[in-house]
C-alpha cells in the first residue's frame, strides 16, 4: 500500500501487545492453578477444578481450583488464624504491607494488564492505562490510612474476618477495592474471585506471598456461586462485602439476616447519562463511549440511558452515530481497539436477548456498518431510539454495549426521567452552566455524579449506591468504615439497663387525668387509628393510664405517604433544622416537669432518674441540633483535574422503631439524629410505656416541626414493624428490640434494599453518651454522594 493510499484510507495497521509474558506465567504453573489459603497453595479438598477461557478468541488459558464448602472452611480458619498476628503488625506494620503491594502490583503492571486482558476479554489499553493503574493508586491510598489509622479512628476496630465475593468486570480493580481498605483497618480477608475471570487475582496473591504478607491475611478460593454462598454462610466470617448482580446481592441480603454479619453490597445500575442543550456536543459525544462502551458496557455504572434535550436530540444522535461508525472492536491485546469482547457466551446471550426485546418492544436500532469479529464472544455498540421510559431496555440493567436514548423538554423533567429507576448507582450531567449542574446534583438519587465528566475512579473517593444499587462505599474516607466498627459496639449489654424502678403509684393529681385515647400522628396532625381499636396502657404495677391508638398497615402507609410529603425538610438548611430543634429542645424543658411524671407514672422510675432522663433527652436534641450543620463532608483529593464533593444526604424517609427502655430517652436517641440529617421520620415508640412520645405531640406542633416530618404510630411493634420493613417507599429503618425483630427486618429490606440498622438484640446504654448519641448514629441517617466537578488545569 502506498503512502498516498494509507493517507487516504486512514486505516490502522494492527497494534498487538504480546501475550507471551503472561502465558509463560500460566505455562510456569502448568496450566493448573491451586488454592492460596493461610498462606500455601493447597490443592482443593473438592478435588475439582474449572476452566477459564479467553473470550476474545475462545481460547483455553488455565483449569482453576474449584473450592468446595471444606475448602472455605479452611480459608475462614486461616484467615481467623492470621487476625491476632495482622493486628499485633500495628499500623505501621500493616502500612508497610499494604505499600510493598502497591510496589509489586506497579512493578508487574504490564503482566496483570495482559492477563486481565486475556482472561476477560477487555482491551489492553483499559487494563494497561485505567484498571491496573487504579490497583496500584489504591494500595497506595490505603497504604497511608493503615498507617493512620489509629490517629484518626481511635474509637473504632477491626471488623475481623471478611468475606469478600467479586464480579468478572473489574477482577484487579474490584479485588482492590475490597482488599486494600480491609487489610488497612486490620482484617484479614477470604476472597472469592469470579469464575470467569479468576487468572489475575491468583497472580495479585502470588504478590502476597512474595511481600511476605503474614500467612493467612489474604485467602483467594476460586469457584463458583456455591463456593460464594459458603463464603456467605459461614459462621465465623464478620463481614460480607460483595459486588456483582442486585439478585444475588437480595439472595446474601436474606442469607445473614439476623446474624450480625456486617454486608456492603455494590450493585446494579441503570444510570442517566443527561446531556442539556447548552452542553459541549463534542466532548459530550466522547462522554458516551467512555459511558456505555468502556468495558464493553459491562460496567455496574455504565451511563446506560442517554437523556438528551428535546430541540438538539436529532442533532446529538446523528454525532454519537457517526462516532459509533469509528469505533473499533477486537482482539483484546490490540492495542489500536476501543471495544474488546464480551466476558462469556452466557452474557453475549442475555444482551442479544435484550437487544431483541428493544426491537420487538418497538425501540429504533441503531449499529454500525461493521461487522464484528466472529472468533470470540463480540457485540457491536448499539443505540436504541423511540424508546419510552417504562420500556424493558429502559429500566433493565444490560451490562452490554447497549445505550438506549430518550429526550426531554425541561430540566425537572430530566430529573424525573433520570430518578425514574430503582436503581441509584451513578449519573453524569453534561451542561456549560454550573448552576444547573449543581442544582441536577444534589436532587439526582445516585451515589456518584459527574458533571462533564464520567466514568472517572479513585481511590479518595467514595463509590457506591442509593436505592437498590446497594449501600456500603469503597474508597474515600467514609468507605473505610465498611471495614470498622465502633469500639463501644463490644460494650452493648444482652439486657436492658436497669433502673431502680418501683410499681408506680399513679397519682391522679400530678397528671392530667386521661378520658380520651392518644391518637397517632400524622403529618402534624393527629388522626384516629384507622381500625378504630385501641390499646389499653398500664402503668409497670398493672394498673391502667391510658389508651393509645392501635396502629395498623394502613396507618403505616398513611404515615409513609405523610412523610412524603413532609420532604421538604430534607432541602432545608442545616441551619434551619437546627433552629426547629433547638426549639423543640426548649419547649420540652418548658414542660420537663409533666414528662418527669409521666416517666414515673409509666415506668416506675425514681423522680431523681425521671428528671435525668428529661434532662438528657433535652441535652442530646441540643447535640442533634448542634450537628445539623456541622456533620458535613470532604472534598477530596482525587488525582484527575476534580473536585470531589463528599457530601452526606439524608436517606430520605426512615423508620424507627425505638426502644422499649427509656420510653423518652430512647425516642429521642433516635428519631432526633435521623430528623437533623434532614430524613422524614416514621417512628414506632415504645409498645409497653408510648404515653410519653404520645404527650410529645405537642411539643411538635409548638415548635414548628413542619407536618410529616415525624409520624408517630403507637401499638404492637411486632406488627408494625414488618409493615415497614417491607415498604418500598421507606428508604432506611432503624430497629432496636430483639434478634427476632433484627432477623425480620434485614429479610424483609432485601427487597428494596432499604439501609437497616439492628440492635440483634442487644441494648445500648441510652444513658452513656458513647453508647446513645454520637457519629455512628449520624453515618447510619445518611449517605454520601461523590459530586465530581472539574476543577484546576
Ligand atoms: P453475579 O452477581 O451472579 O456474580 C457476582 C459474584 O458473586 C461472582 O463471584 C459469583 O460467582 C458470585 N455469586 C453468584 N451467586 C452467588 C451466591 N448465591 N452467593 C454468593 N456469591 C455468589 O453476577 P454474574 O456474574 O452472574 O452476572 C449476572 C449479571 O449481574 C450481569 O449480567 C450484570 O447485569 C450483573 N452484574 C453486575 C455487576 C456490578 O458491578 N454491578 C458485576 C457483575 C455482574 P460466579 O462468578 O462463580 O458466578
Amino acid at each position: 500500500m502506498s503512502i498516498k493510499e494509507i493517507y487516504k484510507t486512514m486505516e490502522y495497521g494492527p497494534a498487538p501487545e504480546s501475550a507471551t509474558a503472561a502465558m509463560d506465567w500460566i505455562k510456569d504453573h502448568k496450566g493448573k492453578f491451586q488454592l492460596f489459603i493461610g498462606g500455601e497453595w493447597q490443592a482443593p479438598l473438592s478435588k475439582k477444578y474449572f476452566e477459564t477461557t479467553n473470550p476474545a478468541n475462545k481460547d483455553h488459558l488455565a483449569d482453576v481450583s474449584d473450592a468446595g464448602a471444606k475448602d472455605v472452611d479452611k480459608a475462614v480458619k486461616a484467615a481467623r488464624k492470621a487476625l491476632p498476628v495482622w493486628l499485633a503488625l500495628g499500623a505501621h506494620g500493616r502500612a508497610r504491607y499494604l505499600y510493598a503491594i502497591a510496589r509489586q502490583v506497579q512493578k508487574h503492571s504490564r503482566l496483570f494488564a495482559v492477563l486481565e486482558s486475556l482472561d476477560n476479554g477487555k482491551t489492553i489499553r483499559e487494563t494497561r492505562d485505567i484498571d491496573i493503574p487504579i490497583v496500584a493508586r489504591h494500595f497506595y491510598h490505603h497504604a497511608g490510612w493503615a498507617q493512620l489509622k489509629d490517629t484518626e479512628f481511635k474509637e473504632y476496630k477491626e471488623v475481623g474476618v471478611v468475606g469478600q465475593i467479586i464480579p468478572w468486570n473489574f477482577p484487579m480493580m474490584m479485588l482492590s477495592w475490597k482488599i486494600a481498605p480491609a487489610l488497612a483497618m486490620g482484617n484479614t480477608v477470604v476472597m472469592k474471585p469470579a469464575e470467569n475471570t479468576p487468572l489475575t487475582a491468583l497472580l495479585f496473591a502470588e504478590i502476597c506471598e512474595q511481600v511476605g504478607l503474614p500467612a493467612g491475611v489474604v485467602n483467594m478460593i476460586t469457584g463458583d456461586g456455591k463456593a460464594g454462598a459458603e463464603l456467605v454462610n459461614h459462621e465465623d466470617v464478620n463481614k460480607i462485602a460483595f459486588t456483582g448482580s442486585t439478585g444475588v446481592g437480595r439472595i446474601i441480603r436474606k442469607a445473614i439476616a439476623g446474624s450480625g454479619k456486617k454486608v456492603s453490597l455494590e450493585l446494579g445500575g441503570k444510570s442517566p447519562f443527561i446531556v442539556f442543550d447548552d452542553a459541549d456536543l463534542d466532548s459530550a459525544v466522547e462522554g458516551i463511549v467512555d459511558a456505555i462502551w468502556f468495558n464493553q458496557g459491562q460496567v455496574c455504572c455504565a451511563g446506560s440511558r442517554l437523556l438528551v434535550q428535546e430541540n438538539i436530540a436529532e442533532k446529538f444522535y446523528k454525532k454519537v452515530r457517526t462516532r459509533m461508525e469509528k469505533l473499533r472492536i477486537g482482539n483484546s491485546l490490540d492495542k489500536a481497539v476501543d471495544i474488546g469482547a464480551i466476558v462469556s457466551p452466557q452474557q453475549l446471550k442475555t444482551i442479544d436477548e435484550m437487544v431483541k426485546k428493544g426491537v420487538d418492544e418497538g425501540g429504533k436500532l441503531f449499529q454500525p456498518s461493521w461487522a464484528c469479529p466472529s472468533d470470540g464472544y463480540f457485540y457491536p455498540p448499539t443505540l436504541f431510539t423511540n424508546v419510552t421510559p417504562s420500556s424493558t431496555i429502559s429500566q433493565v440493567e444490560i451490562f452490554g454495549p447497549v445505550l438506549v436514548a430518550m429526550s426531554f423538554r425541561t430540566h425537572e423533567e430530566a430529573l424525573k426521567l433520570a430518578n425514574n429507576t430503582r436503581y441509584g448507582l451513578a449519573a453524569s450531567v453534561w451542561t456549560e452552566n454550573i448552576n444547573l449542574a449543581l442544582d441536577m446534583a444534589p436532587r439526582i438519587k445516585a451515589g456518584t455524579i459527574w458533571i462533564n465528566c464520567t466514568n472517572v475512579f479513585d481511590a479518595a473517593s467514595g463509590f457506591g449506591g442509593y436505592r437498590e444499587s446497594g449501600f456500603g462505599r469503597e474508597g474515600g474516607k467514609e468507605g473505610l468504615h465498611e471495614y470498622m466498627k465502633p469500639r463501644s459496639e463490644d460494650e452493648l449489654l444482652s439486657k436492658p439497663v436497669t433502673r431502680d424502678q418501683k410499681v408506680a403509684k399513679t397519682s391522679k393529681t400530678e397528671i392530667p387525668q386521661i378520658d380520651r385515647t392518644a391518637k397517632m400522628y400524622v403529618g402534624g396532625k393527629q388522626k384516629r387509628p384507622d381500625g378504630g381499636y385501641s390499646l389499653t396502657i398500664t402503668d409497670n404495677g398493672g394498673t391502667p393510664i391510658g389508651e393509645v391508638g392501635e396502629g395498623n398497615r394502613k396507618d403505616i402507609r398513611n404515615a409513609v405517604e405523610a412523610a412524603h410529603a413532609g420532604s421538604k425538610w430534607t432541602s432545608m438548611t442545616g441551619h434551619a433544622r437546627a433552629q426547629v430543634l433547638y426549639f423543640l429542645a426548649e419547649n420540652l424543658a418548658a414542660r420537663g416537669d409533666e414528662f418527669v411524671a409521666r416517666l414515673q407514672q409509666s415506668i416506675g422510675v425514681s423522680e431523681a432518674d425521671a428528671l435525668k432522663e428529661v434532662e438528657l433527652s433535652i441535652q442530646r436534641i441540643y447535640t442533634y441540633a448542634a450537628m445539623a450543620d456541622k456533620y458535613d463532608g470532604n472534598v477530596h483529593h482525587t488525582i484527575t483535574r476534580n473536585v470531589t464533593l463528599a457530601m452526606p444526604e439524608a436517606l430520605g424517609v426512615m423508620a424507627v422503631v425505638c426502644p422499649d427502655e427509656f420510653p423518652l430517652l430512647g425516642f429521642i436517641s433516635t428519631v432526633i439524629p435521623a430528623m437533623a440529617m434532614g430524613n422524614c421520620v416514621i417512628a414506632i415508640p415504645s409498645e409497653t410505656a408510648p404515653l410519653t412520645a404520645t404527650d410529645l405531640y405537642q411539643v411538635l406542633d409548638t415548635s414548628d416541626v413542619p407536618g410529616g416530618v415525624v409520624n408517630i404510630i403507637t401499638g404492637e411493634r411486632d406488627v408494625l414493624t414488618p409493615t415497614l420493613a417491607d415498604h418500598d417507599d421507606v428508604d432506611g429503618i432503624w430497629y432496636f428490640g430483639s434478634k427476632e425483630g433484627s432477623k425480620l427486618v434485614e429479610e424483609k429490606s432485601a427487597e428494596n434494599m432499604k439501609r437497616t440498622w439492628v440492635s440483634n438484640g442487644k441494648h445500648r446504654n441510652w444513658l452513656d453518651a458513647e453508647q446513645g448519641e454520637g457519629e455512628a448514629f449520624l453515618r447510619k441517617a445518611t449517605q454520601i454522594k461523590n459530586i465530581w466537578i472539574p476543577y484546576g488545569a
